[in-house]
């Protein structure tokens, strides 16, 4: 029998349900475990897709929350990189195989088997419980998946970091992004916001395409040295077959080809997004130009700490706007139609505030 603790979070009980409070069974830290004390958590276009049911059905409750930052609170006996005090983070993963070579090989994001996700994940340890994220006072996680947060960098800005800048710093990485290089982030969200500041950072000439005009003057300070306003077939004519490499980080349906289109010969354009419905592709879009078409999911805990390492190295945070853990419905709203910029951050003393 696995001890618990009962803290409160925020969550909802049906796909069409609103996220309330509520209480939720933590357990008690065990040997390899931290006990963190949720200071900040972002909030990802992903968690409103779970609340939602819209990725499949999802588990309920469901308390959502995969950008967590906050200090240790307490370590297990055997916890050798932590300890109180420290400032932390943890982002999708809490856990996962340890045996498969995807793990052995620090991509834990594609275990075989399959890792467990920060929440609506089945929980390893609370067997007749699925996982809960970071839309809560606290989170018990094992020390091998819990990131260092540079010293450097404001705390609740970094917490973005946790997911919209591993999933976009992976892929920029792996598709070597840097001099030389014309890189396309298609939607300055959360995760767009991000990889233009990444892919500046390394070193790309970047290319921001936005739907919203209001982002079309802010994208510049964000980094990038061209914004395209895509609704614009001429502005988007003008970067046919000019760019190495895309990344698409749209949450909803779009057309794809319009994209794939402005690639070099060779190029690739990776999703991030993840809309809920699939998205046609021509065989002309990338057959003419050899072209590809990629995905890339968030990244490993080793790759988490090198971009955090990389953010604080660089000062680069996310621009957030704070809100309390009671607005998160509205804030989902809002996320619905592009409306935030850049990241919503919940102020986890909102929460605990409340009885
Ligand atoms: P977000 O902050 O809501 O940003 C999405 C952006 O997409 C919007 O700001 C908007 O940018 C654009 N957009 C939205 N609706 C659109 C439409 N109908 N047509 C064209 N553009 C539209 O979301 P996010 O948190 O950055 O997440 C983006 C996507 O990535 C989500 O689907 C999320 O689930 C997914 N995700 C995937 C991973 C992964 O591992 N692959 C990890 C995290 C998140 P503009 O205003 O600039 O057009
Ligand atoms: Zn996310
Ligand atoms: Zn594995």
């Amino acid at each position: 029998m696995v001890e618990t603790t009962e803290v409160k979070a925020f969550g909802n009980e049906a796909a069409d349900a609103q996220l309330e409070q509520l209480n939720i069974k933590r357990r008690k830290t065990t040997p390899h475990d931290v006990e963190i004390d949720i200071l900040f958590c972002g909030v990802c276009h992903s968690d409103l897709h779970t609340a939602r049911s819209e990725w499949g059905p999802t588990m309920y409750p469901c308390v959502p929350g995969h950008e967590i930052v906050g200090k240790v609170k307490s370590v297990g006996g055997h916890v050798s990189k932590f300890k109180v005090g420290d400032m932390v983070g943890v982002g999708c993963i809490v856990d996962s195989c340890r045996e498969c070579e995807y793990c052995k090989d620090d991509l834990e994001q594609y275990c075989e088997p399959g890792m467990t996700g920060t929440y609506n994940a089945p929980d390893t340890h609370l067997k007749d419980s699925p996982t809960f994220g970071g839309y809560s006072e606290s989170i018990v996680v094992d020390e091998n998946y819990v990131l260092r947060i540079p010293e450097n960098l404001d705390l609740a800005a970094a917490a973005p970091l946790l997911c919209a800048g591993i999933t976009t710093y992976s892929p920029l990485h792996h598709w070597q992004v840097g001099p030389g290089k014309k890189v396309g982030v298609v939607g300055i969200g959360g995760l767009g916001h991000m990889a233009i500041k990444i892919a500046k950072a390394m070193g790309a000439h970047v290319v921001a395409f936005t739907t919203s005009e209001s982002k079309f003057a802010e994208a510049k300070r964000l980094g990038a040295d061209e914004v395209v306003l895509s609704k614009d077939a001429e502005q988007m004519a003008a970067f046919k077959g000019k760019l190495h490499f895309m990344l698409d980080a749209v949450s909803a349906e779009h057309d794809v080809n319009a994209y794939l289109r402005l690639l070099r010969v060779d190029g690739s354009l990776a999703l991030v997004g993840a809309p809920e419905h699939p998205l046609p592709v021509s065989a002309f879009s990338l057959i003419v130009g050899r072209k590809s078409f990629a995905g890339s999911a968030i990244g490993g805990i080793k790759e988490t700490q090198e971009m955090l390492d990389f953010c604080g190295k660089h000062n680069i945070v996310a621009d957030i706007e704070m809100i309390d853990m009671q607005n998160i419905n509205e804030a989902y709203e809002r996320l619905l139609k592009g409306d935030v910029k850049y990241r919503f951050v919940i102020d986890m003393a909102s929460l605990k505030g409340q009885n």
